[in-house]
C-alpha cells in the first residue's frame, strides 16, 4: 500500500493535521490543502474504498452518508443557496491521486465549465 493510499486514513486518525469542517460517525470532512475554489472541502467515508464505484457496490448507505455530509458541509459553508458542485474523481483519466474515495465539495464563486 503506498503513502497515497493511507493519507486520508492518517488524516481521519489525526496523525496528519487537517482543518476539519464536519464529522459524523461514518464520515469526515476537511479543507483541501490546495483549494480549487473559494470553498473546497473533501468528504471521505471513514472506512476506505478505492473509488466511488467500489463504495456504491459495497455499501450504498455509506455513499448516502458521504452525500448527506457533503450537503451539510454546503450548509455550514454558506453555499447551499448559491450553489455548489460535488465531484468524485475516479481513476486515471479523471486524475484521481488518493485512492480513498472522496467527494470534492466546491463552491463560493461562479465555477467554470470543466471536462477537458
Ligand atoms: P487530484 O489530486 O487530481 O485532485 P483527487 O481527486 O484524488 O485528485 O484529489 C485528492 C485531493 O486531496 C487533492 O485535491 C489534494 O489537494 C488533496 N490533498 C492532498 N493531500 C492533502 C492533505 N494533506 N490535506 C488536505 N487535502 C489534501
Amino acid at each position: 500500500m503506498s503513502d497515497a493510499e493511507t493519507l486520508f486514513e492518517r488524516i481521519i486518525a489525526g496523525e496528519i493535521p487537517s482543518e476539519k469542517v464536519y464529522e459524523t460517525e461514518t464520515t469526515f470532512a476537511f479543507r483541501d490543502i490546495q483549494p480549487q475554489a473559494r470553498v473546497h472541502v473533501l468528504v471521505v467515508p471513514k472506512k476506505r474504498y478505492r473509488n466511488v464505484a467500489e463504495l456504491a457496490a459495497a455499501d450504498p448507505q455509506l455513499l448516502s452518508d458521504v452525500l448527506t455530509t457533503a450537503a451539510k458541509v454546503a450548509e455550514l459553508e454558506g453555499i447551499a443557496e448559491s450553489g455548489y458542485r460535488v465531484v468524485f474523481n475516479t481513476d486515471s483519466d479523471a486524475g484521481q491521486t488518493v485512492f480513498h474515495v472522496h467527494a470534492h465539495v466546491l463552491g463560493g464563486e461562479q465555477l467554470g465549465f470543466f471536462g477537458r
